[in-house]
């Protein structure tokens, strides 16, 4: 049976190119082929970007109430396809299908921010800065943003990104991951529903070469990228050295310590969903939870209980807590990167491995594991898994657990299960990581607030969407104005500092 091809969209249209050797999408679950995408090549890159220059031109220069209308109308549209993005983000990533529509409302967020546009783009104003003198300033959008997005939430990670750089003047061309390329398709075609001009957002499918194309074209100005570190830093370095303002978010290790003070029932729960949902991939998920001895047999024992009773099947199985990993090659790699903790002296206290759910032995499964008395030295500890494996280490205190996680290098998320505000307090103020939860396992900030970690979990300087969009997307601009009156001094000043 012939596949479906999953198309570009240039300048309001879709476009799938012929010839290019077509890139495989497969259902997680079946692990059998469903779509495929044809990479974008150079000559779709040059005419999207002329596109988005083009029509950055006149958005700019639109009144913001009219943008701030589409983004509306966006939001409605966005609202009322939520089953269906599900649905794809489901079939072509794995998770299930709650899941999935968490993601959907997670965007959602940050799209009713963008709709506050025309007070977020408020400037300043000092009248009398000296005699006659007053001064303003405010933001101008950038031109062209580049968003680089990966395959764990194909609808919330362009949704961190669109909304705020559409919003505030620029346009916006979205290469998504290749792995579940569909839900960027759908969201084009929602902004074009919601009245979007063409060519303010694009979508150029495909891998490394399209991205490098993009990101260093001289027409784009800007450069959002989220995925694993190793890429997050290239891509930042290219792209600085091409002139542009680049944020990239990269990898993460989230630790949760648990405190013997901790309610130990609600701390476990926690735990194994911030562990298993998702298969453990999500950037904020818990993949390590650092116990402090005194309780942390009695913890483990309680995690994996309820670890035992995670039910893995396909996403779209209204039964399933967790999914399949996305690829047989992240199952297999994060099957082995087990094998070598239990080798390297790790107790398995619960074993996923080499769990194929009856019917679906294609899919790309594993079961939730949990590696007891791991060390900073074991892979387990020392790599992003990003699969459904969680670490144990036993800490002897607060401080213990606060050095360890400052010494690893990623900076995402931390969590602290405690009933002391003490403690939570410290924790707080001392933790090298950029977004905390207090008894909250995945603390990812709401769409008023920005997102983003410290460390090697982002490369740049500015976090994504929230207030710090406002500013990743402008650049600024000062007025300083005066309007001399008739009887004004008849004499030229060569004094530098004086206005009056
Ligand atoms: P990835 O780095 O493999 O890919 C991300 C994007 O970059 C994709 O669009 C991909 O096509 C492109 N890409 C891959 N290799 C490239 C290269 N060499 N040159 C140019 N472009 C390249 O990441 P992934 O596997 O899709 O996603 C998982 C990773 O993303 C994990 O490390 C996860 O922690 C991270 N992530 C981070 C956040 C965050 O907010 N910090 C959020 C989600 C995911």
């Amino acid at each position: 049976m012939s596949q479906p091809v999953v198309p570009n969209v240039i300048a309001g249209r879709t476009a799938a190119t012929p010839g290019a050797e077509p890139l495989l999408v497969r259902n997680p679950a079946t692990g059998r082929v469903i779509a495929k995408v044809a990479e974008a090549g150079p000559p779709d890159v040059e005419a999207a970007v002329a596109a988005a220059r083009a029509a950055f031109e006149s958005w700019s220069q639109v009144p913001l109430g009219r943008r701030a209308a589409v983004l509306f109308r966006f939001r409605q549209l966005l609202a009322e396809a939520g089953d269906d993005l599900a649905a794809i983000v489901s079939r072509e990533q794995g998770k299930v299908l709650s899941d999935a529509k968490g993601e959907v409302a997670r965007g959602l967020e940050v799209v009713d921010f963008a709709c506050g546009i025309p007070q977020l783009l408020k400037g300043e104003f000092s009248p009398q800065v000296a005699t006659g003198v007053d001064v303003a300033s405010w933001r101008e959008p950038l031109g062209v943003a580049v968003g680089v997005t990966p395959f764990n939430f194909p609808v919330m990670v362009p949704l961190w990104m669109s909304p705020m750089a559409i919003a505030t003047g620029n346009a916006f061309i979205l290469k998504p991951s290749p792995q579940d390329p569909s839900a960027a398709v759908r969201l084009a075609e929602l902004w074009d529903r919601a009245g979007l001009p063409s060519g303010l957002f694009q979508v150029l499918q495909g891998g490394p070469d399209v991205v490098n194309r993009l990101i260093t074209h001289p027409q784009v100005d800007a450069v959002s990228f989220v995925g694993s570190t190793p890429v997050a830093r290239q891509i930042h370095a290219a792209a600085v050295a091409a002139g542009k303002r680049v944020q990239a978010l990269g990898g993460a290790k989230n630790h949760a310590i648990v405190l013997a003070d901790a309610d130990a029932e609600f701390a476990a729960n926690s735990v194994v969903a911030a562990a298993f949902g998702a298969a453990g991939q999500r950037c904020m998920a818990l993949s390590v939870v650092a116990v402090e001895d005194a309780i942390a047999d009695e913890f483990v024992e309680r995690v994996v209980a309820k670890a035992k009773a995670v039910t893995v099947a396909a996403g779209d199985d209204p039964a399933a807590d967790m999914g399949p990993m996305i690829s047989a090659r992240a199952r297999d790699r994060a099957e082995e990167i087990v094998s070598a903790a239990a080798a390297a002296g790790a107790r398995v206290a619960l074993d996923g491995r080499g769990l194929r759910p009856t019917g679906l032995e294609g899919g790309f499964f594993t079961g939730p594991t949990v590696l007891d008395a791991v060390t900073p030295a074991m892979r387990a500890y020392a790599e992003e898994i990003f699969g459904p494996v969680l670490a144990v280490v036993r800490i002897r205190d607060l401080d213990e657990g606060i050095a360890l996680i400052n010494a690893n290098p990623y900076g995402n998320g931390a969590a602290l299960f405690t009933g002391a505000g003490e403690a939570a307090r410290r924790f707080e103020r001392a933790v090298t990581v950029g977004m905390i939860g207090i008894n909250v396992p995945i603390p990812v900030p709401v769409g008023f607030h920005s997102f983003g970690g410290w460390k090697d979990s982002l490369i740049g300087d500015f976090h994504v969407y929230g207030p710090q969009a406002v500013d990743f997307y402008t650049q600024a601009k000062v007025a300083t104005r005066r309007w001399p009156a008739p009887d004004h001094s008849p004499k030229a000043s060569f004094n530098f500092a004086a206005r009056h």
